[in-house]
């Protein structure tokens, strides 16, 4: 069974419902994200689980035992906040000792706690500072120090990266990813930055209005995403216009270019969409989409390189290794494009 179920969650804000008939079941030890545009409910969820929010209907299940009735400090939950909302008043050590003392917990294993949780975090010297003292980053570990320490039973990150630079981003995140494998902890993440959940999550839910639109793990919500919603909000999607002009081959046409998908498609337009790396520069072999093109803007990115190839009235993103023997395109080149008929995802109307 199983470690966190959540049935039928609703909530609703006046006569607006922000949640509408959420399911989910984690297992023990999973790290989940909830994905979402601003404002889909991801928060929402994430308090009610808290218990900082009281669903208008629902059940939330932690380890066989529904918990909406209790108050946030009976659910055994360890929350990280966006803003750091340490004590600024006590010092590192103190924070991270705070709910052991709520708990009664004594001052010889509360401290022994502290340093434990401290050098998990790999901040062991700084027991004695106060936040006003630590980098955002630094202060973003102690939450994270403070919320385990307790030993909680589900792990609750409120978009914990969100207010740090990239590099401290990307860098605390992986720690993060780390240290809830270590300790095995069931986790929900709320983020809206797709590279983010994508990076680090066992599984994600795809949330949009209210509603989760899609849950998987990250190969298959960026490769087989269900919903268009789902295909364009997590990574770069290029849409391609195109009229079945043979329904049972599902042969297509492009501008004056014809390609079979090879599956059976509904008679009229559809719209094929696919990512940049399926669009390779040239008339690669084997690829039976060839398109002219345009070269537009070219972003190099370092190890890979992001080009904008217009063709008829449509742009494609693709994406080019670099290779430092190889300039790369220029805007104005006049080039073939070619993507794989197996790469092209059709996206119900
Ligand atoms: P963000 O990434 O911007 O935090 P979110 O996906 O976490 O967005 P929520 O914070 O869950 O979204 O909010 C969902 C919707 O519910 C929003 O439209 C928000 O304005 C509304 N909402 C949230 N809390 C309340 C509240 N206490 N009273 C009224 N409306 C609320």
């Amino acid at each position: 069974m199983a470690f966190l179920k959540i049935e039928h969650l609703e909530k609703s804000f006046g006569t607006t419902r922000v949640v509408k008939d959420f399911d989910l079941e984690i297992e023990k030890g999973e790290f989940i994200s909830l994905l979402g545009p601003s404002g889909c409910g991801k928060t929402t969820v994430l308090r009610m689980v808290a218990g900082f929010e009281t669903p208008s209907t629902g059940a939330i299940i932690i380890d066989g035992k529904d918990v909406v009735a209790l108050r946030p400090s009976q659910r055994n939950i360890g929350m990280v906040f966006q803003a750091y909302a340490l004590f600024p008043n006590l010092t590192v050590g103190e924070n991270v000792a705070f709910g052991l003392k709520i708990k009664g917990i004594g001052k010889d294993e509360r401290e022994a706690r502290v340093q434990e949780m401290l050098a998990m975090i790999g901040l062991p010297d700084l027991s004695s500072r106060y936040p006003f003292q630590l980098s955002g980053g630094q202060q973003q570990r102690v939450a994270l120090a403070r919320a385990l320490a307790v030993q909680p039973q589900v792990l609750l990150l409120d978009e914990p990266l969100s207010a740090l630079d990239a590099k401290i981003r990307v860098s605390l995140r992986t720690q993060i990813r780390e240290i809830q494998r270590e300790l095995g902890i069931t986790t929900l993440f709320v983020t809206h930055d797709q590279e983010e959940a994508l990076s680090i999550s066992d599984r994600i839910v795809v949330m949009n209005g209210g509603v989760a639109e899609q849950v998987g793990a990250p190969f298959e919500i960026y490769n087989r995403p269900s919903t268009r919603f789902v295909a364009q909000f997590v990574g770069t999607l290029n849409l391609i216009e195109a009229d079945v002009i043979e329904p049972a081959s599902g042969t297509v046409r492009i501008g004056t270019t014809e390609i079979s998908l090879g599956r059976p498609l509904y008679p009229g337009r559809v719209t094929l969409a696919c990512r940049p790396e399926a669009v390779s520069l040239g008339a690669a072999e084997g690829r039976s989409l060839v398109l002219h093109a345009e070269i537009g803007e070219v972003h190099f990115l370092g190890a890979v390189i992001r080009v904008q190839a217009r063709t008829g009235r449509t742009s494609l993103s693709l994406d080019t290794f670099n290779r430092p023997d190889t300039p790369p395109p220029a805007a104005g080149d006049r080039v073939q494009v070619s993507i794989s008929p197996a790469d092209l995802l059709v996206l119900e109307a």
